[in-house]
């Protein structure tokens, strides 16, 4: 494509992101309105319309289609003005006044993701300051409650407004632009080419109860306890090699090391089941850990709360995560009772164990992620940026507003780049204390944005 016409200055992101910080749009109780009249305000002055609808009044949702030159579909570019709270959490600087430190912008949200709509915010701007149309028309919806269920913000729009999205072929949300460091010279610019879905189940364990003064009796709802625990510890669910996942792992074995890239080929092929966290950064062997199966994490364990008393049930709340493909409840829960069996004296926990489906979060009815012209399209826009840079596709170990989206049809892309040192971990600060983002980092997204709506597939 051709450079970027210099008739105007591009529009800063970094003062439209510390505004938004200091909206305490906290979820819950969430209160977007004023990132969303905010928002309305700064469209407004460069002649976008927009307009705020949804079921609850402080909490709205905005919609604002910019027009296209008429050269390729309609693109949806979606964010959410919704925060985590940070109670119980040390902030070195407090997380609401959006300081400005040493070229970073301290604050929740920065990365999570009101630095993301700053860039998109910034991108639109900037075509209007140039007097440029996008390629195609540009829906962008900022929408509320993302996190915290999407009731009264994607999930709403999708389900009451679908019209809205009709004919949108290709969606640009949050993740991608996080920085993995599985070599520490190499900059990865990842791209979510598909998302995890949710799948919360509880397990109930029963046994004999009982006076908490005997010793002895065999198979207790406890000791079952820790041999489920033990389980999840030590255990792991089956590798599956799902499209997305091969294709980030021959990508990345191109560039990192010898020594890491044979391990990685070995998983690719089958001939290992276990990640090198020896050869890894944690945070990003976890983080391959989680992408390479479906997950299960015990987090919420309940007993009868009396001393003296031997616990006849025992229930366990586990978040499990269900990897994009093809995969249902019941397959999950067959390599979770095998994996049960496995780790039991009785050889036969698993097959015992009470399990109750508590919630299954939505497939996307896209099997396999799309590989075509508008993938490759971000992927050039990232080579042409960042020529050092190495873009990878990556599946998102969460789901977010894309699955949504994805179910009205639409191709959905995590794609919010980031230029960070290689190496650095601002990833991790999200939803934790001391969330912050390089200013360069920003516009380097928003440039990235604006270069994908003057010329998008
Ligand atoms: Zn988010």
């Amino acid at each position: 494509m051709s450079a970027p016409p210099e008739t105007a200055e591009a529009v800063d992101p970094i003062p439209i992101l510390r505004r938004l910080i200091r909206f305490r749009s906290v979820n819950p109780p969430g209160e977007e309105r004023g990132c969303a009249e905010y928002i309305a305000g700064l469209l407004a002055e460069a002649g976008i319309e927009s307009r705020l609808l949804g079921p609850d009044p402080e909490r709205p949702n905005l919609i604002a289609r910019v027009p296209g030159r008429g050269e390729a579909p309609p693109l949806l570019l979606h964010g959410h003005s919704d925060v985590v709270p940070t109670d119980g959490q040390e902030w070195t600087h407090p997380p609401f006044e959006a300081l400005l430190i040493d070229g970073e912008v301290w604050g929740r949200g920065a990365i999570d993701m009101k630095g993301g709509l700053a860039m998109m915010l910034a991108a639109l701007l900037t075509l209007r300051a140039r007097g440029e149309a996008p390629a195609g028309d540009v829906l962008l919806a900022v929408v509320s409650d993302e996190e915290n269920g999407s009731r009264v913000g994607a999930g709403w729009l999708a389900t009451h407004h679908p019209e809205l999205f009709e004919g949108i072929p290709y969606c640009i949300g949050e993740d991608g632009g996080a920085v993995l460091t599985a070599d520490p010279n190499r900059r990865f610019h990842p791209v979510g080419v598909a998302e995890k879905r949710a799948c919360w189940l509880r397990l109930t364990l029963r046994g004999r109860g009982g006076h908490a003064s005997r010793q002895g009796w065999p198979n207790l709802a406890v000791h079952q306890l820790t041999e489920v625990l033990t389980a999840l510890r030590d255990g792991r669910l089956p590798v599956h090699l799902t499209p997305a996942l091969d294709r980030m792992l021959q990508e990345m074995s191109t560039v990192v090391g010898d020594e890491l890239a044979a391990e990685l080929t070995a998983l690719r092929k089958g001939e290992r089941t276990t990640v090198p966290y020896d050869l890894m950064d944690t945070a990003d062997a976890v983080y391959l850990d989680s992408t390479i199966r479906h997950t299960v994490n015990a987090t919420i364990i309940r007993t009868p709360e009396k001393i003296n008393m031997i616990p006849a049930e025992i229930t366990v709340d586990l978040d499990g995560r269900i990897l994009p493909g093809d995969f249902g409840v019941a397959d999950y829960v067959a390599e979770l009772r095998a994996l049960l069996n496995e780790f039991s004296a009785s050889g036969r926990l698993g097959d015992e164990v009470g399990i109750e489906l508590l919630l299954e979060g939505s497939r996307n009815p896209k099997a396999e992620p799309e590989f075509g012209p508008f993938y490759e399209r971000l992927v050039e826009i990232l080579r042409a940026t960042d020529p050092e840079g190495v873009p990878i596709p990556m599946i998102t170990p969460a789901s977010t507003d894309a699955r949504l989206f994805a179910n009205l049809g639409m191709d959905c892309y995590g794609w919010l780049p980031m230029l960070l040192p290689a190496g650095s971990r601002y990833q991790e600060n999200m939803h934790d204390a001391d969330e912050r983002v390089p200013a360069e980092a920003v516009r380097f997204g928003a440039d990235c944005l604006y270069r994908l709506l003057i010329d998008h597939p």
